[in-house]
């Protein structure tokens, strides 16, 4: 038989359900991001229904889990540490794109146009969330851009508030190194995250990245 978990605008049953397991189902899908109690639901009675793939997404899960990790080099996430644009010999070593999370490399490997390499700082600067430097990787860039003697650095750093202190902090501790320091042109969404910018924005921001 089918679980129906009723009519699609149906509001979600204020009960708990008969059966416990389902019951701790429901309460775990909850804790997921963006899910409440409703979509919980219809997940789990979904998954009743389709056992098959209920389990092949259970294996993908701890597949991922076994399998998957971040470059210490870079903070990309990868299988192979480190990552293949941190060993590929067709990558410039000397320019380095700094971007806050893993997920903004993706839009530049799509675009295809960047040759160099990444630093993922896995965060951005908040003195009002409490991210504060030393909370940052920032001593690994330093010692990245020492032992592969970068000369060029492009912040690609979002334009929210965070994006911009993080900027002006990386601006004046790598203000006296010989590099080139540059930052994406605006263009990238205020307060927008990076990895959503599509392709033709994102190169031409790259394209007219502008100097300290
Ligand atoms: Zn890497």
């Amino acid at each position: 038989m089918a679980y129906d978990p009723g009519g699609g605008g149906a509001q979600a049953p204020g009960g708990e359900f008969q059966s416990p397991a389902l019951e701790q189902l429901v309460r775990r899908l909850q804790q997921l991001p963006g899910l409440g109690r409703k979509s919980a639901t219809r997940i789990a009675l979904h998954f009743l229904n389709d056992r098959e793939g209920a389990g092949d997404l259970t294996e993908a899960v701890a597949h991922a889990l076994a399998n998957v990790t971040q470059c210490t080099r870079c903070g990309a996430i990868t299988e192979a540490d480190p990552c293949a644009i941190c060993t590929s010999a067709t990558r410039e070593a000397t320019v380095l794109c700094v971007v806050a999370s893993p997920v903004d490399i993706l839009p530049f490997e799509k675009a295809a146009f960047f040759r160099g390499r990444y630093f993922v700082l896995g965060g951005l600067l908040s003195p009002l969330d409490g991210v504060r430097a030393a909370d940052l990787p920032f001593e690994r860039l330093m010692s990245r851009i020492d032992e592969d003697g970068v000369s060029e650095v492009i912040l690609a750093l979002d334009t929210s508030v965070e994006g911009e202190t993080t900027a002006l902090y990386l601006q004046r501790i790598l203000g006296e190194r010989d590099l080139q320091l540059s930052r994406l042109a605006t263009g990238i969404p205020v307060g927008g995250a990076l990895a959503y910018t599509d392709e033709a924005t994102l190169q031409q921001a790259f394209q007219h990245r502008t100097g300290f």
